[in-house]
């Protein structure tokens, strides 16, 4: 049994004092596999020593995140490009997407920065990691408008099943993470109305910790958590759920 981390930021700052211990962790507790999404120009060199520390397990994507879009975006995106046209071996293009919670000030350049990041994603045939707040049915109509669509996951999904069900329709999976634990969460409700096979787990680590850890810092060795809440709402084995997920993780970024 294994399971795949598809989305952490364990290469951050909260790491940097265990960085070795939070991969051995993981690797404790099966699960083999973190896809790591990068932020933004300055976390290119911190992703890619930490990838270092454990190539086989610690697969870095390359993106620039919708937070990180401002005036200047243009010269950022073309460091973006030139890493992942580079012999340099990236499992995805993240994290990328739309949000539009705190600030819409550079909407317009997220969505173009989005779209541009998509149409790499499909020309190199890689699949992409899409973060969206206060966005979500403007980031699946951009995808819409795409003619060639990249695959990829709407990651740390937490809305509703109308949302859910666009998100498949577009051949997107949903990232599932530690809000499926908290109490408040409408999230088993609507994730019994889906199929286990648009499904894949992730942590979003330093973020969003699982229960009993809520408040605390994330890490990718808490995914066996998630997946056993998984196996309440599916009513099968914690293993099944390793499985289909980590099968959905591969589908997607081809490790
Ligand atoms: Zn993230």
């Amino acid at each position: 049994m294994e399971f795949v981390d598809s989305h952490s930021h364990l290469f951050s700052e909260e790491f940097d004092s265990d960085r070795e211990a939070s991969i051995n962790r993981a690797l404790d507790l099966s699960v083999k596999t973190i896809l790591l999404p990068n932020i933004d120009v300055d976390t290119i060199i911190r992703l890619k020593d930490f990838s270092s520390l454990a190539p086989e397990n610690c697969l870095p994507m390359m993106g620039l995140h919708p937070c990180s879009v401002s005036a200047d975006y243009k010269e950022h995106l073309s460091i973006i490009e030139a890493e992942l046209y580079s012999d340099y071996k990236y499992y995805g293009v993240g994290e990328i997407g739309l949000d539009f919670y705190w600030d819409k000030t550079f909407a317009e350049e997220q969505k173009n920065a989005f779209l541009q990041q998509c149409t790499w994603a499909a020309e190199l045939d890689l699949g992409v990691s899409v973060h969206t707040r206060s966005a979500t049915y403007e980031a699946i109509s951009a995808l819409k408008s795409m003619k060639q669509k990249p695959r990829g996951v709407f990651h740390c999904f937490s809305g509703s099943i109308e949302e859910a069900i666009e998100i498949i329709k577009l051949g997107f999976k949903l990232g599932i993470g530690g809000v499926l634990t908290y109490k408040n969460s409408n999230l088993p409700e609507v994730l019994k109305q889906l199929s286990l096979d648009d499904i894949v787990l992730e942590t979003d680590s330093p973020y969003l910790p699982p229960v009993p850890h809520r408040g605390k810092r994330n890490e990718s060795s808490y995914i066996p958590l998630i997946a056993e809440k998984l196996s309440d709402v599916f009513c099968v084995s914690v293993e099944t759920i390793a499985n289909k997920t980590t099968a959905n993780a591969r589908e997607v970024f081809r490790f």
